[in-house]
C-alpha cells in the first residue's frame, strides 16, 4: 500500500475491541482497523479482545491486551505470572500443536510472499514429545535484591531481575545446578554485580550440560579476577554437583551487555566438557557455539543426511560449519568433506573434534564463506553436495553467484530465519535449482524461532 497520507484511525489510550486476524512472526496478535494494523501481545488468532492503544506509528500501532472477550480453543492458561513477564517463552499461551502450525504457516507465507514459490509444499514441523526442559545451556544473571544474592531472568526489555528457580525450558538438572551454585555464593557472601555503578563482582552463572554425557561445565562471570574464597567455593560446587567436570572463571570488567570477557581462569578441570551428537563426541569450550537443543539437533542432522543421499563417493562442501557438527556426520558417508567457517577458534575446535573421532576425510578452511566459495568456483573446483547453515542474515549474493557458477548437483540449506531463506531460495531457483523438500524442525519450543531444512537439486540432474 502506498498511501503516505494515511493517518492512524486510533489515538493513544483509546480502549477498543477487535478480532485478531493473524500473528506476527514474533507471535503478536494482529488486529486491523480500517486497514491499519495494531500488534497486541498475548492475543491469539480468532480471539475477540478488548485492548488499549499504547503506541501509534505511521504504519502500525501497538496495543495492550485488557480482556479476552472470545477465547481461542488453542489457548493455554498461563499460570506462572512472574515467568510470563520474562519474555523467554513468547508462545507459552498457545498449545504446542498450534505452535507447530504457526511455524509451518510462517514458512509457507514467506515462500509465497518473498520467495515467489507458492507451489512448494512445506512438510509438517517436526516437534518434540516434551516441549520443555530442552536447553542444554543457561546464562543466568546475578543481582542483589533486598540485600540478597539472587539468580533469575530479566523482565522483558529491561535489566530488572525476576528471581527464578524453575526456568521451564532448561534441562531441569541445569536449573538445580543454578540454585546450588547460588546457595554456595550466598554462603560465602560473594558480592552480586551492580550494573548501574559497575560495582560488585558476580555477574552471571553459566551452566552447560551434555545431553548424552551428563558432563557439566560451570562458568562464573565476574567483574574482577578476585573470587573470594575460591579455595572453598570450588570444592563446595564439586560436592553439591558431582557431574561438574569443569569450573571456569571468566572476567568481564566492562560496563556492557556482552556476557563474556576476555580473561579466563580455569578453577577446576580444563576449559572443556564433552557431549555427543549422532555418535560423534564433541569437546566444547565455555565460548563454543553448540546447538542448544541436542535431541532436535540430532533429528535436524539426520534429515540433512537423508536429503544428502550420500553413497561414499561424493565431494561435499559444508559452509558455515562451526565446530564441525554437521561436517562429521557427512564425513562418515562421503568421500571428502570441506568445511568453511569464519571464526578461527571454531575451526581449531572442528579440527580437534575430527581427530577425537578418528575422522580423516575432512579439511577445514578458515574464511568468509562468500570469499572462499568465490575463489573455489574460479579455480574450477567441483562439489557433488553443498550444505549451508548460515546465521540469520542468510547467504551473501556473492555466495549464491559462486554456487550458480560451481553448480553442485545438490544443496541442503539449513536456515534459522525463514525470511532470508525465502529470499535466497528465489535466487537459487532463478539460478537453475529446484526446491524439492522443505522440512521445518522445532528447535526452540515455546519461542517463535523457526528452523528449516531445504533440499534443492540442480535442474537436469537426477535427484
Ligand atoms: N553448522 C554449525 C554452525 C552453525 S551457526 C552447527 O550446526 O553447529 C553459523 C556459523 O556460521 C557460525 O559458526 C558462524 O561463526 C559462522 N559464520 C558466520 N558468518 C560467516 C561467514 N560469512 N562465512 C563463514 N562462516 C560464517
Amino acid at each position: 500500500m502506498t498511501n503516505n497520507k494515511q493517518t492512524a484511525p486510533v489515538a493513544k489510550n483509546d480502549v477498543l475491541e477487535g478480532e485478531i486476524i493473524d500473528l506476527t512472526h514474533e507471535g503478536l496478535g494482529i488486529v486491523k482497523l480500517g486497514g491499519y494494523p495494531l500488534f497486541i501481545e498475548g492475543a491469539l488468532i480468532n480471539e475477540t479482545v478488548e485492548f488499549k492503544v499504547i503506541k501509534v506509528g505511521k504504519n502500525f500501532g501497538v496495543a495492550k491486551l485488557i480482556k479476552i472477550i472470545k477465547e481461542s480453543p488453542d489457548r493455554v492458561e498461563v499460570t506462572d505470572r512472574a515467568y510470563a513477564q520474562t519474555g523467554t517463552m513468547p508462545l507459552q499461551h498457545l498449545t504446542y500443536e498450534a505452535q507447530l502450525t504457526f511455524k509451518k504457516n510462517q514458512v509457507e507465507n514467506v515462500l509465497t510472499k518473498i520467495g515467489k514459490l507458492p507451489d512448494v509444499k512445506v512438510n509438517d514441523v517436526i516437534g518434540m514429545d516434551n516441549p520443555f526442559g530442552y536447553r542444554n545451556k543457561a546464562q543466568i544473571p546475578v543481582r542483589k535484591i533486598k540485600d540478597k544474592l539472587e539468580t533469575g531472568v530479566f523482565r522483558k526489555n529491561s535489566h530488572d531481575l525476576i528471581p527464578m528457580e524453575d526456568f521451564k525450558i532448561q534441562d531441569p538438572e541445569i536449573d538445580k545446578a543454578v540454585v546450588a551454585v547460588r546457595d554456595i555464593m550466598r554462603k560465602y557472601s560473594v558480592k552480586p554485580y551492580n550494573e548501574k555503578d559497575n560495582t560488585g563482582n558476580l555477574r552471571h552463572i553459566l551452566v552447560r550440560r551434555g545431553y548424552h554425557t551428563g558432563e557439566m561445565m560451570i562458568t562464573l562471570v565476574t567483574r574482577t579476577p578476585k573470587l573470594f574464597p575460591h579455595s572453598k567455593i570450588v570444592p563446595d560446587i564439586l560436592e553439591a554437583l558431582p557431574e561438574v567436570v569443569s569450573i571456569i572463571q571468566n572476567v568481564n570488567p566492562k560496563k556492557t551487555n556482552v556476557i563474556l570477557g576476555q580473561e579466563v581462569i580455569v578453577l577446576h578441570g580444563e576449559d572443556k566438557y564433552q557431549d555427543k551428537l549422532l555418535n560423534h563426541t564433541f569437546e566444547i569450550s565455555h565460548r563454543s557455539f553448540f546447538q542448544v537443543n541436542t535431541a532436535q539437533a540430532e533429528i535436524l542432522y539426520s534429515k540433512v543426511l537423508d536429503f544428502a543421499e550420500l553413497t561414499g563417493e561424493e565431494t561435499v562442501i559444508d559452509a558455515y560449519c562451526g565446530i564441525g557438527t554437521i561436517t562429521l556426520a557427512l564425513a562418515e558417508k562421503a568421500k571428502q568433506v570441506y568445511g568453511i567457517e569464519l571464526i578461527e577458534p571454531a575451526v581449531l575446535d572442528a579440527r580437534r573434534n575430527a581427530e577425537l573421532n578418528g575422522i580423516e576425510n575432512v579439511t577445514y578452511q578458515v574464511g568468509a564463506a562468500e570469499d572462499v566459495m568465490l575463489d573455489w568456483s574460479k579455480e574450477g573446483r567441483e562439489a557433488d553436495l553443498l550444505v549451508v547453515d548460515p546465521p540469520r542474515k542468510g547467504l551473501e549474493g556473492q555466495f549464491i553467484d559462486a554456487v550458480i557458477k560451481m553448480q553442485p548437483k545438490k544443496m541442503v540449506y539449513v536456515s534459522c530465519n525463514p525470511s532470508t531463506l525465502a529470499r535466497d531460495l528465489a535466487l537459487l531457483v532463478e539460478g537453475g535449482y529446484t526446491v524439492k523438500t522443505v522440512q521445518p524442525v522445532d528447535m526452540f519450543p515455546q519461542t517463535s524461532h523457526v528452523e528449516t531444512i531445504v533440499e534443492l537439486v540442480l535442474k537436469g540432474t537426477a535427484g
